[in-house]
């Protein structure tokens, strides 16, 4: 027959025992506590919260390597602008490759970043800044950057 509980105590689940509140794990039956799991999903303050997805939700199987591509582009578009002074030609195929690659990749990088970290990147926002003259160099080095600070590599 089991005890009586206290006020930081809650009945076992699997076999009615007291056990503490806090108490991931029954100390009677060694059945986990599923109110100590629900208990510490509460703790998680609300900002960060709002951040957090689950990333096996978006299991995918896009290469880790299409931020190569980022940077790839991202430099042909600083290279355009510096060689437009002297050849404007192959400054204007530059622009051209980068253009098209630069999209692709955020586009199928986003997927793996999503896929395995925290950061949840905006696609449409992300595909606009990625597009527009100039503003794409600096959208390119942030993502990089954003890129790493999450996942630690490159
Ligand atoms: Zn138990």
């Amino acid at each position: 027959m089991p005890r009586e509980k206290r006020a930081d105590e809650i009945f076992c689940e699997s076999c009615g025992e007291p056990i503490k509140k806090v108490a991931e794990i029954c100390p009677h039956c060694g059945v986990r506590n599923i109110r100590y799991e629900r208990a510490s999903t509460q703790m998680i303050s609300k900002p960060q919260r709002k951040f957090i997805h689950a990333p096996s939700q978006y299991e995918t199987t896009v290469s880790e390597n299409w931020y190569y591509l980022v940077g790839a582009c991202t430099a042909l578009w600083v290279i355009g602008f510096v060689l437009m002074e002297i050849w404007e030609g192959a400054a204007v195929l530059i622009f051209i490759i980068a253009w098209i690659g630069l999209p692709i990749g955020i586009y199928f990088d986003m997927q793996y970043v999503r896929a395995n970290s925290r950061w949840n990147p905006n696609t449409i926002g992300w595909l606009i800044l990625s597009i527009i003259w100039f503003v794409n160099i600096i959208a390119g080095l942030v993502y990089l950057y954003r890129r790493h600070e999450t996942l630690g590599i490159p």
